[in-house]
């Protein structure tokens, strides 16, 4: 909980300034600047504990704008060389939703930290935006939802540019609610990799970068609080597409927010114990199986797979010619 101007208790660690945000999950009543610190040792002490940053890591930082892409971010810049991150933002090309100023702030705030970012749009790299593609399906009678479009493009386009400029690491800014969504949904499907996918030390695959997120254990609530205390100028503008997110991820969202009001903490204890759970059986698990190309525009994919994911969906929407051709040109060989 954030309280604004909230000067009546004295925070539970410093003990000296006035508190502003009550952690329900740890009961403790904090000033701005112990919360702030608070949120960065977890994050700093998350990606120690499982080695999401090792000592010859680069890292590739795929930022949206969004507050969660800006705590990531500065938590990150003030504890590695900035000569180690580089941050990728990708444009969808959804009406309203990329504001040209938001990105420029982004920019400048990590040129700030001496941190660059490459600003890159998916219709540069696929041919089509997010928007054009979803429409261009839907003309053809293909109901795929946007957010499948949005996602294959985006990954596809982080992979590219994290082997382009040499990164040894993704990091993606998902939050503990996320990491937390995701692991609910795979145990409801009972999709055991899925499952084993959320765990930091899962196996990835054979010549694939290994995606990273440094804000599991923080939650959403608390990248608000931290993004409102340090006057962060993050876009709030929500994508025209939000309501086609998957049913049982929002079911699952509403569900996780309940227990977490009524038992703080809650979201915070599963993943721990998940983590510990499976920290000494993971290590057994054997690594995916090595990876091919895709024949079309050359991006890994799971071995036996002719054509990527994306290129298989850009072709069920009848996307392959003639404007879906730049991906393949702008793969490095
Ligand atoms: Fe992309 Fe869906 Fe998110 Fe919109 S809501 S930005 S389409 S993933
Ligand atoms: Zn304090
Ligand atoms: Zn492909």
């Amino acid at each position: 909980m954030f309280w604004r101007g909230f000067l009546l208790v004295v925070c539970d660690i410093c003990g000296l300034r006035g508190a502003r945000v009550f952690q329900a999950y740890s009961g403790l009543r904090l000033c701005g600047e112990c919360f702030v610190e608070s949120v960065r040792s977890r994050v700093w002490g998350e990606v120690e504990r499982w080695g999401l940053i090792g000592p010859g890591d680069s890292v590739l930082l795929a930022v949206s704008g969004g507050k969660d892409s800006y705590v990531m971010l500065e938590s990150l810049a003030l504890r590695y060389k900035a000569s180690r991150l580089v941050g990728l933002s990708i444009i969808e090309g959804i009406p309203g939703y990329n504001r040209e100023d938001d990105v420029r702030a982004l920019v400048d705030f990590a040129k700030g930290y001496g941190v660059d970012v490459v600003v890159v749009s998916v219709r540069d790299y696929v041919g089509l935006s997010v928007y054009e593609m979803v429409r261009e399906a839907r003309s053809r009678g293909l109901v795929e939802s946007a957010c499948t479009f949005c996602g294959l493009s985006r990954r596809h386009i982080m992979d590219y540019y994290a082997r382009m400029l040499g990164a040894s690491k993704v990091a993606t800014a998902h939050n503990l609610d996320d990491e937390v969504q995701t692991l609910v949904i795979n145990m409801l499907r009972g999709d055991v990799i899925g499952v084993v996918k959320v765990h930091p030390l899962s196996p990835h695959p054979e010549g694939g970068v290994r995606r990273v997120k440094p804000l599991r254990k923080v939650y959403e609530w608390e990248t608000a609080a931290y993004a409102m205390l340090r006057g962060f100028r993050f876009q709030e503008t929500e994508c025209m597409f939000i309501e086609e997110n998957p049913t049982l991820r929002a079911k699952v969202r509403i569900a996780l927010y309940d227990l977490e009001r009524e038992h703080p903490g809650s979201l915070l204890r599963l993943l721990e114990y998940f983590d510990k759970t499976l920290q000494d059986a993971i290590k057994t698990v054997e690594p995916k199986g090595s990876t091919s190309t895709c024949s079309r525009c050359g991006a890994l994919t799971t071995q036996g797979r002719g054509l990527c994911k994306l290129c298989e969906l850009l072709e069920r929407a009848g996307l392959t010619e003639p404007r879906y051709t730049r991906l393949r040109l702008s793969v490095k060989r």
